[in-house]
């Protein structure tokens, strides 16, 4: 009986479509003259992501790219003075010669609102095949079929690729997670990365952290991915706000333990919010 359970579970993880994370990403210099301004990472043949050089914006967030068979989906478009249209069409464009195709529409959606992830958007407005997930709640709601905020959960079929859509307000009002079913991927914006959790709303944030952790169990988790690197790979030891080079970055990827973990922190601080330092994270009442 053990032995079949095992192998019911090994065929299901199986299932999870994998992808490979580089073990260091380019951050911002030492010498800027000869760091790209975006690193474009293959995770798999269907899964992109693409981190801005420190150099262009301090902020150096990451962006996500991923293909179904009849739409692709990309979450947030960058910081400063980001030229991510020019970057995806162009990403875009070597796909589908992959692929043998001649065009596949886009979604451009979004983390959560602020500036150093929706920087881009005028790049993509007015593009053709270009569909802009509003940044608003309703907009929101309504795109992704998200049944009541922020207790629901909606979906988006990119075409034999689900996604689900998680609102987890409390960074921001208008934070989202996405899963991707494909490959066990949990994209979870400035809400959780290693680095400094900045809290704005904490009785919200508690409980959408709560309710991701809810919606994972049971589920593969293969990474979590934010938008963020902050943390150096030496525990409990960040990078200075506004720090360009960042070497021996902490891995962008967290594991669900790290969200559990997270949970347990916030739950033990709900009378009094403070700051504190995890091994691999800090939460930032603000
Ligand atoms: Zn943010
Ligand atoms: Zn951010």
């Amino acid at each position: 009986m053990k032995l079949i359970l095992y192998i019911a579970f090994a065929a299901s993880a199986l299932a999870q479509a994998p992808g490979t994370l580089p073990s260091l990403w380019i951050t911002g210099g030492p010498n800027c003259i000869e760091v790209p301004n975006w690193q474009i990472h293959q995770y798999n043949e269907d899964f992109y992501i693409l981190r801005e050089s420190g150099c262009t914006n301090y902020e150096k967030p990451f962006l996500y790219l991923l293909f179904g068979k009849d739409r692709a989906l990309l979450e947030d478009t960058g910081a400063g003075k980001s030229d991510a249209a020019q970057v995806v069409s162009e990403l875009i464009a070597k796909w589908l010669a992959v692929k043998g195709r001649t065009s596949i529409p886009l979604v451009v959606a979004h983390s959560h609102s602020h500036g150093d992830h929706i920087a881009g958007d005028a790049g993509f407005r007015g593009m053709p095949n270009v569909t802009m997930v509003p940044l608003t709640i309703d907009g929101t709601r309504e795109f992704f079929g998200i049944d009541g905020w922020p207790d629901g959960i909606g979906h988006i079929d990119l075409g034999r690729r689900i996604l689900d859509v998680i609102p987890i307000p409390g960074h921001d009002a208008l934070s989202v997670a996405f899963y991707d079913r494909e490959t066990g991927v949990l994209l979870t914006g400035d809400s959780l990365y290693p680095g400094r959790l900045y809290v704005r709303d904490f009785p919200e944030f508690a409980r959408s952290i709560a309710r991701l952790a809810a919606f994972t169990r049971g589920k593969i988790v293969t990474h979590i991915l934010g938008t963020h690197i902050e943390q150096s790979s030496t525990p409990y030891k960040d990078y200075p706000v506004g720090a360009k080079y960042q070497p021996e970055e902490h891995s962008l990827a967290l594991s669900r333990g790290h969200l559990l973990e997270l949970q347990e922190a916030l739950d033990g601080m709900k009378e009094k919010p403070v700051r504190l330092a995890l091994r691999d994270l800090t939460i930032w009442p603000r």
